[in-house]
C-alpha cells in the first residue's frame, strides 16, 4: 500500500499552498489531483487579490468590509486574522515571482471591486489566477513531492475517530488506489457545476467536499450560494468585476443605469448578491432585453476607450469577441448571473482542522467562515492562500505526532463495490441524464430568489434524481481515461451536495446576504445569526447550528 505523511488533494492554489507549507514543516509529502496543477480553477480567476497595501488603505477597512459584506455572518475573529495577513501574502507570492500589473511609479497597481471602501484589488491584469499558479508552482518545485497527477479522489477512510487514507481512481489505468496518510488536506476547489448556468470549469464538480461529507465531517452554511452579477449571455464565462472596477456601467433595455435605484452610493459596486438580485428584478419587471437565451442587461465599457479596455481587460475583450461575437470597446456586453461561488463547504478553523482528526481543509472546498453569508471579490484568491498555508502547517503538525495509518487491500475493496456494481449493470440510468436534471433543478428552484414552495418543489425533485441515482449504470467498460465513470462518481457526489444546499436552504427562514428569501425578506438576527452545520444522516443531510464569533463590530442594516 503506497503510504505518505501528509497527502494534499487537490493543486490549486490552497493545494499548492498547503504543500508547501508542509514541506517547509518538513513533512514528506504527495499531491493527489484530478488535473494538472496549472489547469485548476485558479488559473481561471481574472479580478484580482485582495490586500491592504499603500499608506493610504488600513486593514481595519478591509475587515471591515468584508464582516458587512458577509452580511454579519463571517467569524470576526477569522476575518482578522485573514485581512492582516492579506499585505505579507500578497508580497510573498510577489517575492514567488508572480508579475503583478504596476502603476505609473512603480507600486502594485490597484483597482476597485465591488462592496470595498477602497480599491485594493491587486491584480495582473485579468489573469491574475494564472500568474499566482504560476508563481506558486514555480516555487514548490515538482522535485519536493510525489505527484499522483490525474488521480480523482473517491472515498475517505476513516477508522477509530481518525483519517486513515484515501481511495483515488488512477484514471490513466482506470484502477482505483489506496494511499495511506497520517493527515490530509482536502483542497478540491468549488462545486459550481450543481448548476447548469455557471461560470465554474467542468471540473468544479465538488466531489471532495461530498466525500469529505460522506466521510462524516460536517458541511457549513452550503445554502449561501454567490451568484456572480455579470456572465457571458449563454455561455455563463465570467466578465470579471473588474470591469466594473474599470468604470464598466449597467444599463437595462430603456438605457437607464438601473443600479441607482438599488444602491445609490456604491451603483454597480456594490456587493455582488446585491447586484445579481437587481438585475434580476430589472428582467423579470420587463425592463431588460429578450433573446433566445433568456432575458439579460447590457454592460457597457465602450466610454472608457480603447486603449483602458484592451490594455486591462484583455481577456474580457477575447471572449465576448469569441463567445458573443461583440467587440466591448465598441459594443455594450449582453450579461446575466450566474452561480460563481459557494461559501459554504467543510466547516473549518483558522487552522483548517475539520471535526474529524487528521483531516483539514482549505480553499474553497472548506468554510472557515470569512464570507459569511456573501463573498467579496478578491477575497477568495486571498482565502486560498492565508489559509491553504494554515492548513498545510496545521496537517504537518498532526502528521509529526500521529501513529501510522491504517488502510488495507481491504478497504479498498469494499469502498469500490458501488462502482464496480454501475460498471456491470445491464441496464440502468445515465449519469449525464441526472447531472443534466440536478443542474436543471438547481437553477430553477435555488437561484437568486428563493420561496418555501420552491425549494420544497427542488428537494423532492433532486431526491427523485438521488433515487434514480441508485440505478446508475457505467455503460462504457474501458479502462483508459472512462469519462463515464468519471462523470458517474461527480454525479453522484453533486446529487448530495445539492441536497445539502436545498435543506439548508428550505430551513433559513430569513434573507442574508446571497440567501434571498421571497418570503421571509428581512436579516432575522434574533433567529438566525447562526452557522448552518449540515452532517450525513441515513434519511439525508441532518442540520444543526453553531454561533458566530464577534469582536468588533456590531450588526447592522447593511446598505450601499
Ligand atoms: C471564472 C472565475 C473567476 C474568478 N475570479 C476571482 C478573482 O478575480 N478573485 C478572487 O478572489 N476569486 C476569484 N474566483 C474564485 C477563486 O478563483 C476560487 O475560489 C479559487 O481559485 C479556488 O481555489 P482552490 O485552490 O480552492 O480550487 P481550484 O483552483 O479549483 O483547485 C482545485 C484542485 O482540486 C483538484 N480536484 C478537484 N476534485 C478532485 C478530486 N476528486 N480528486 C483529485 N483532485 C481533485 C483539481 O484537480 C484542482 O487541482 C474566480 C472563480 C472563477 C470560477
Amino acid at each position: 500500500m503506497r503510504k505518505h505523511e501528509v497527502v494534499v488533494v487537490g493543486a490549486g492554489l490552497a493545494g499548492q499552498r498547503a504543500a508547501l507549507a508542509a514541506i517547509e514543516a518538513g513533512r514528506e509529502v504527495a499531491i493527489v489531483t484530478k488535473l494538472h496543477p496549472l489547469r485548476s480553477h485558479s488559473g481561471a480567476a481574472q479580478g484580482g487579490i485582495n490586500a491592504a497595501v499603500g499608506a493610504d488603505d488600513s486593514v481595519d477597512t478591509h475587515i471591515y468590509d468584508t464582516v458587512k459584506g458577509s452580511d454579519y455572518l463571517g467569524d470576526q475573529d477569522a476575518i482578522e486574522f485573514f485581512c492582516k495577513s492579506a499585505g505579507p501574502t500578497v508580497i510573498e507570492m510577489e517575492h514567488f515571482g508572480t508579475i503583478f500589473s504596476r502603476g505609473a511609479d512603480g507600486s502594485l497597481a490597484r483597482r476597485a471591486f465591488g462592496g470595498a471602501g477602497f480599491p485594493r484589488t491587486i491584480y495582473a491584469a485579468d489573469r491574475t489566477g494564472l500568474a499566482l499558479l504560476q508563481g506558486l508552482w514555480e516555487r514548490l518545485g515538482s522535485e519536493r513531492f510525489t505527484m499522483y497527477e490525474e488521480w480523482e479522489l473517491a472515498k475517505l477512510v476513516v477508522r477509530d475517530g481518525r483519517v486513515q487514507g484515501l481511495i483515488a481512481l488512477d484514471r490513466r489505468r482506470g484502477e482505483f488506489e489506496g494511499i495511506a496518510a497520517r493527515s490530509i488536506v482536502v483542497a478540491t476547489g468549488p462545486s459550481g457545476r450543481v448548476y447548469g448556468r455557471t461560470t465554474n470549469a467542468h471540473s468544479c464538480a465538488g466531489d471532495g467536499v461530498s466525500v469529505a461529507y460522506e466521510a462524516g465531517a460536517f458541511l457549513k452554511d452550503m445554502e449561501f450560494v454567490q451568484f456572480h452579477p455579470t456572465a457571458l449571455l449563454e455561455s455563463s464565462i465570467l466578465i470579471t468585476e473588474g470591469a466594473r472596477g474599470e468604470g464598466g456601467i449597467l444599463k437595462n433595455a430603456a438605457g437607464e443605469r438601473f443600479m441607482s435605484k438599488y444602491a445609490p452610493h456604491a451603483l454597480e459596486l456594490a456587493s455582488r448578491d446585491v447586484v445579481s438580485r437587481s438585475i434580476v428584478t430589472e428582467v423579470r419587471e420587463g425592463r431588460g432585453f429578450s433573446g433566445p437565451y433568456g432575458g439579460y442587461v447590457h454592460l457597457e465599457l465602450m466610454h472608457l476607450g480603447k486603449e483602458k479596455v484592451e490594455s486591462r481587460l484583455q481577456e474580457i475583450c477575447d471572449y465576448s469577441r469569441l463567445f458573443a461575437g461583440i467587440d466591448p470597446v465598441t459594443q455594450p456586453i449582453p450579461v446575466y448571473p450566474a452561480q460563481h461561488y459557494m461559501m459554504g463547504g467543510v466547516g473549518t478553523d483558522i487552522h483548517g482542522a475539520t471535526n474529524i482528526a487528521g483531516l483539514f481543509a482549505a480553499g474553497e472546498a472548506a468554510c472557515v467562515s470569512v464570507h459569511g453569508a456573501n463573498r467579496l471579490g478578491g477575497n477568495s484568491l486571498l482565502d486560498t492562500l492565508v489559509f491553504g498555508k494554515e492548513a498545510g502547517i496545521a496537517a504537518a503538525e498532526f502528521a509529526a505526532k500521529a501513529s501510522t495509518p491504517e488502510l488495507t487491500a481491504a478497504d479498498v475493496t469494499e469502498a469500490t463495490a458501488p462502482y464496480r456494481a454501475w460498471s456491470s449493470r445491464t441496464d440502468g440510468e445515465d449519469p449525464s441524464a441526472l447531472r443534466k436534471e440536478m443542474q436543471q433543478t438547481m437553477d430553477r428552484y435555488a437561484g437568486i430568489y428563493r420561496t418555501e414552495s420552491d425549494l420544497a418543489e427542488g428537494l423532492k425533485r433532486i431526491r427523485a434524481v438521488k433515487k434514480r441515482f441508485e440505478r446508475v449504470r457505467v455503460v462504457d467498460q474501458s479502462k483508459v481515461f472512462n469519462l463515464n465513470l468519471t462523470d458517474a462518481i461527480e454525479t453522484g457526489e453533486m446529487i448530495e451536495l445539492a441536497e445539502v444546499i436545498l435543506v439548508g436552504a428550505y430551513a433559513r427562514t430569513e434573507s442574508r446576504g446571497a440567501h434571498f428569501r421571497v418570503d421571509y425578506p428581512k436579516r432575522d438576527d434574533a433567529r438566525w445569526m447562526k452557522h448552518t452545520l449540515a452532517q450525513m444522516g441515513p434519511e439525508g443531510p441532518t442540520l444543526s447550528y453553531s454561533p458566530v464569533a464577534f469582536t468588533r463590530w456590531e450588526a447592522k442594516e447593511r446598505v450601499y
